[in-house]
């Protein structure tokens, strides 16, 4: 009998999510979630936070993070997890990276002041908060300001990747996340592996064997964009090779709409054995 549900992918205020730490505890226990990590893009100042409101409310809290990578020009998400977040390297890292954003955020409102919208980047800054400025911010600013109708038209029509508004941004070298990842300790996963446009299961597996060879550990198979054959297919890769299963929504609050935390779209379950997994998978590999 599966004990219950978690949630291994979720964003706060200190990225693009817009609950904060403390309020993605409280909203997992009010769904009956057990365990959640915290996975911002480039941001561990949400962990603390929610470690403790876990431990106060009985919560199982995961410390992780999201990194954007790239692969020899292939980009994609890396997850990390049971990262110490407080390790110097790690955090040297993302405090560098996020100076990179912010300079490809200035490239954003620059395109966004041509296409003819009056924004600055200190609308963004103050949408944002103390995290990692993200497009999602400039979409919720685009959208208070009447310059479009929702969430995600912003997106549609302006923010996507090569949208008329888009600017790419520096990713960290897949190896470099890996190492960064490991030496905090912590369990490197890919993240929404449909995101690679991989649809051959041959190809797909040549890259997660290439990538396996460099150090990753597992692949998150269960995610609220996946469709049932390919969730079939991430996991039968996973067994076939040894990598560890997690699963996530990558809630963002009011930044996903229609992505709730635990279920995703509305029909994921992720059972809670995948949480004990993960643990057990950190554990042996740290001791
Ligand atoms: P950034 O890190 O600034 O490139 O923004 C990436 C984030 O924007 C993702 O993590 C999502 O939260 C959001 N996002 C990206 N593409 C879309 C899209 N097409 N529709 C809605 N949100 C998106
Ligand atoms: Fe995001
Ligand atoms: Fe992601
Ligand atoms: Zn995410």
């Amino acid at each position: 009998m599966e004990k219950g549900r978690i949630d291994l992918h979720i964003h706060t205020t200190a990225s693009d999510g817009t609950f904060t730490p403390r309020e993605v505890v409280r909203y997992a226990l009010e769904k009956g979630i057990l365990a959640v990590a915290i996975t911002d893009h480039d941001d561990v100042s949400g962990v603390e936070e929610a470690l403790i409101e876990g431990e106060l409310l009985g919560v199982e809290v995961f410390p992780g993070v999201e990194f954007s990578v790239d692969h020899e020009g292939t980009p994609f998400h890396l997850l990390g997890y049971m990262i110490d977040y407080r390790n110097k390297t790690l955090n040297e890292t993302l405090d560098r990276l996020k100076k990179k954003r912010g300079e490809r955020n200035l490239r954003i409102i620059e395109k966004l002041n041509e296409l003819g919208f009056e924004l600055t980047y200190d609308e963004i800054l103050e949408e944002a908060g103390e995290g990692a400025v993200g497009r999602p911010h400039f979409a919720r600013v685009m959208m208070k300001k009447g310059y479009v109708g929702n969430f995600y038209e912003a997106f549609n029509k302006y923010l996507r990747k090569d949208g008329p508004a888009y600017a790419e941004r520096d990713r960290v070298k897949f190896t470099n996340a890996v190492n960064i990842i490991r030496s905090a300790g912590g369990l490197p996963v890919i993240a929404h592996p449909h995101g690679l446009e991989m649809k051959d299961r041959r190809d797909l597996g040549a890259f997660l064997d290439v990538l396996i060879g460099l150090g990753l550990a597992g692949i998150e198979v269960y995610y609220s964009k996946h469709t049932k054959n390919q969730t079939a297919m991430y996991l039968g890769l996973a067994e076939e090779k040894g990598l560890v299963v997690t699963g996530g929504t990558d809630f963002h609050g009011e930044n996903k709409p229609g992505v709730d935390m635990g279920s995703g779209k509305g029909n994921m379950f992720i059972p809670y054995s995948l949480a004990v997994k993960l643990r057990e998978a950190c554990a042996k590999k740290s001791g």
